[in-house]
């Protein structure tokens, strides 16, 4: 099949849904389709696609911010639709299938396959009157004229129902991680990496984009907690955004500035370690709608590393940690009971571990990239 994905998340920018959008080009190429990907153009991407280039995916890069995508993408899409025979188009969010129906899709006989995610689904951008009524008519159009919807989770899939698609266009395809990037590190590495860090005892880790919604300021709260049974703990926490300025003074105003580390944004091929070395990942994201973890793939990709991992029972993220078997939920907005489930891992490393070695065990059976683009394959042969 010639399979046309159109993305307005694609790497290099950051994000779940670039992953979900990265794996599945690649996985698709790999199952020896044609992928072509029109995504947003990006300074210095050159390299990277030659990347994509060398694992069978051709990108067609757009001029564009990720907002104006939908429409500046149009006669990209319009003249791949015209130049080849392309058998399925796949739009990793509603907005990129707003490109394909608008440069013809529909009108071609071209089958739609739509990925769903969470917070698209209930963005509310439009701050004039009546606009935010437009907005809604068309998202709503879009994803009732999809062929298929593959939702990340079930509360991505729980999402979809207001927009009255008939349940047998919904399949859920969870989100996954690649076993073979993200796994156990030798202690000796990881210690090197915790004494380059400063970390001389149990370590916290969150991976994340610093965006609100995330909880990193829940677990800064229940850190002074933790310390009071741990005093050599220390809370590592990769990733930037907006947010950070505003993390950083918290942590200080709460004593903490030796105990958090604020690590930027790391490569991709440090994250392994990263993971590897921690005792704890931790991200109680908060449901703030729109803004909703639709699934967390930073906790596969900690599991996949033999982490156990805490997240907040919301959003997707029932689906990524097997609660008591991978790691735990709690309840969001929490410090005292993330601070309880905290202390319940570093206090009981057997368990912890135990907890590690069946979120590695999950991700290679069955929340992998392969797994995932498996099923999504099938689906996009069977329209
Ligand atoms: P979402 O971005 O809100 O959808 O959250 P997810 O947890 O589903 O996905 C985040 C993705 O971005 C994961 O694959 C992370 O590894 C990645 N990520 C977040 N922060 C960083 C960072 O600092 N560096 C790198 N290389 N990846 C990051």
């Amino acid at each position: 099949m010639h399979i046309l994905v159109v993305t307005q998340d694609f790497p290099p920018d950051v994000g779940g849904t670039q992953t979900y959008a990265a794996e599945m080009a690649r996985g698709l190429a790999r199952r020896g389709h044609r992928v072509s990907v029109v995504c947003p153009d990006r300074p210095g991407v050159r390299a990277l696609d030659d990347e994509f280039a060398a694992a069978g995916v051709r990108t067609e890069r757009v001029a564009s911010t990720q907002d104006a995508f939908p429409i500046k993408a149009v006669p990209a899409v319009r003249r791949l639709l015209t130049r080849h025979n392309v058998d399925v188009a796949f739009a990793i969010a509603w907005p990129s299938a707003l490109a394909l129906l608008s440069a013809g899709v529909r009108r071609r006989n071209i089958p739609l396959a739509l990925a769903a995610h969470g917070r698209e689904l209930l963005l509310e951008p439009v701050g004039v009157p009546g606009g935010q009524a437009v907005y809604d008519a068309v998202r709503r159009r879009v994803i009732r004229r999809a062929d298929l919807l593959l939702p990340v989770s079930r509360y991505t899939a729980s999402l979809l129902v207001p927009f009255g698609v008939p349940a047998t266009r919904i399949q859920i395809v969870n989100n996954g991680t690649d076993p073979d990037v993200f796994f156990p590190v030798d202690a000796a590495q990881c210690a090197a990496l915790r004494a380059r860090l400063g970390v001389p005892g149990p370590m916290l880790l969150t991976v994340s984009r610093l965006v609100g919604r995330k909880g990193v300021n829940t677990v800064l709260e229940a850190l002074p907690d933790v310390l009071r049974a741990h005093p050599g703990a220390s809370y590592v926490v990769a990733g930037d955004g907006p947010d950070r300025d505003a993390l950083v003074a918290l942590a200080s105003q709460l004593g903490l500035a030796e105990h958090v580390h604020f690590l930027g944004r790391i490569p991709y091929a440090e994250l392994r370690t990263l993971y590897a070395a921690a005792d704890v990942f931790v991200l109680p994201a908060r449901e703030s709608r729109p803004d909703v973890e639709g699934f967390g793939i930073v906790f596969l990709e900690a599991g996949a590393c033999s982490t156990p991992v805490i997240g907040a029972d919301t959003g997707g993220i029932p689906d990524a940690i097997e609660h008591g078997r991978t790691g735990l939920l709690v309840p969001p907005d929490d410090p005292a009971a993330l601070a309880q489930a905290l202390g319940e891992l570093l206090g009981s490393p057997d368990s912890a571990a135990a907890m590690g070695a069946a979120g590695r065990k999950r991700v290679e059976e069955t929340f992998n990239w392969q797994r995932a683009a498996d099923h999504v394959e099938a689906r996009l042969t069977g329209l």
